[in-house]
């Protein structure tokens, strides 16, 4: 079929995710193949993945290990249910996980989503607490701006305005503590703000954590918030109340997990221990979608019992555990072993951040956050001020459509630009990727 012939198809029949669809009929794209750290669209334009195909590709894509392992998955099975059978690859990748996350994580459940992993922790978290006849512990903390998918649940334990608002009936109610961002904040001081918002927790823990069943975060910085990154010190202080209130810590990885930010999972940056952990994105290196909800024994045993004792936990989707998916995640976590790929994530990262060193030379960029190979750039009207441009001038977004002609793919968050790599982005790709960045902001402020 003809480029333009698909484009019109896909005005006709499509509605996209998180799209505005008359800002797709505007600027639409359809991209028809990959390789490497490279994609390309219907009409032979290509564009380097600076979005890692929303947060998730890994090895850049037509990766042989990958394509290979599917293949060869195929030639046995595609799918079966997990509903009261396990299969081959899911009891291998079970294992390997094991092995890779914290400490006292112990146990998989498989999903399919990062929404879906967090559903699942947050249902968890509180069947737990009745199962375990503390029946009043119901109530989820969670920070302000943080993100953790798009289903009911999730959205509860969300609270971004942009996207929550419009629900807040249809949802429950969580109980916010503001998220420690220190480029708002008066102080600009990164212990003030850090100890501001412990302080605040303990005192919410103190007065109600008979009624708290979890908390959930995510992880050292706040992806779709507007890649807010958590001053040091922090997530070891909420582990530590929520230890001493006997609260719940669910750590959302789903965008931080798989080396993101520089370590296999971002917990490891303060060495936390959460009760329970949810991945997906980069698990399956960014090819099929397969989550996971990591627990502890303590929990899985709450769950476990005769069927009658009605302990049961009663979740499960139609593709969870799906074979293909997790025959490529196992490849993919291979390939983390044999390219060490933790490491070089790190090692660029240290290069991202030379890179984007002058960037703050630009009149409008207010700052620049980054964690590992997850950044963010925040434009605003007035660097002295902090204030923002107006909504309707989308300078944001009118900036990455810049980028997009340059030959960079990306989104923004708001008024924050993102870009965030495949891990397997090499140097040279990264000095190509930032100047496009640069190039894109200058040439619409
Ligand atoms: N949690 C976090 C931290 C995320 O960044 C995202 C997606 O960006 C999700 C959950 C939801 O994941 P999914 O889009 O796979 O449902």
């Amino acid at each position: 079929m003809k480029a333009d012939q698909l484009l019109e198809k896909s005005k006709q029949y499509m509605w996209l995710p998180f799209t505005q669809m008359s800002d797709y009929e505007q600027d639409p794209l359809i991209i028809e193949s990959g390789e490497g750290v490279r994609v390309t669209d219907i009409y032979g334009k290509t564009y380097l993945d600076g979005n890692s195909s929303l947060w998730l590709n890994v090895h850049g894509h037509q990766k042989k290990e990958l394509d290979e392992a599917i293949q060869k998955q195929l030639q046995l099975i595609a799918h079966s249910t997990l509903l009261g059978a396990a299969n081959v690859p899911s009891i291998l990748l079970a294992e390997k996980l094991i092995e890779l996350v914290p400490e006292g994580l112990t146990r998989v459940f498989y999903s399919d989503s990062g929404a879906t992993s967090v559903e699942i922790a947050v249902k968890m978290a509180y069947q737990y607490w009745q199962n375990k006849g503390v029946s009043q512990k119901m109530k989820f903390v969670t920070l302000s701006n943080g993100y953790h998918g798009d289903t009911v649940g999730t959205m509860s334990v969300g609270s971004i305005e942009l996207y929550h608002k419009v629900y807040t009936s249809l949802l429950f109610d969580a109980l916010v503590i503001p998220f420690p961002a220190v480029y708002r904040h008066p102080s600009n001081d990164e212990q003030v703000v850090r100890d501001e918002s412990l302080h605040k927790l303990r005192l919410l823990f103190e007065e109600r954590h008979e009624e708290i069943a979890g908390m959930v975060l995510e992880p050292m910085i706040q992806g779709a918030g507007g890649m807010n990154t958590m001053p040091p010190g922090y997530l070891k202080g909420v582990e530590e109340l929520c230890k001493e209130f006997n609260v719940l810590l669910i750590v959302d990885e789903v965008a931080t997990g798989f080396g993101r930010t520089g370590k296999m999972f971002a917990v490891e940056h303060e060495s936390i221990q959460p009760d329970i952990m949810t991945v997906a994105k980069g698990l399956t290196g960014g090819y099929l979608p397969v989550a996971a909800t990591f627990t502890t024994e303590e929990i899985y045993n709450a769950f476990y019992g005769k069927h009658e004792e009605m302990k049961t936990f009663f979740h499960g989707h139609s593709y969870t555990g799906n074979q293909l998916g997790c025959a490529v995640a196992l490849a993919n976590l291979e390939i983390f072993e044999k390219e060490q790929l933790v490491q070089q994530a790190s090692d660029k990262a240290e290069l991202l951040t030379e890179l984007l060193a002058d960037l703050k030379e630009l009149p409008h960029v207010g700052d620049v956050r980054q964690c590992g190979l997850m950044v963010g750039i925040e434009i605003v009207k007035d660097r002295y001020t902090k204030e923002s441009f107006s909504f309707e001038r989308r300078i944001a977004y009118r900036s990455t459509l810049k980028m997009r002609e340059l030959g960079l793919l990306t989104r923004p968050l708001g008024d924050v630009i993102v870009l965030m790599p495949p891990l397997a982005t090499t140097a040279e790709q990264l000095v190509e990727m930032v100047a496009i960045v640069k190039e894109g902001i200058r040439l619409v402020i």
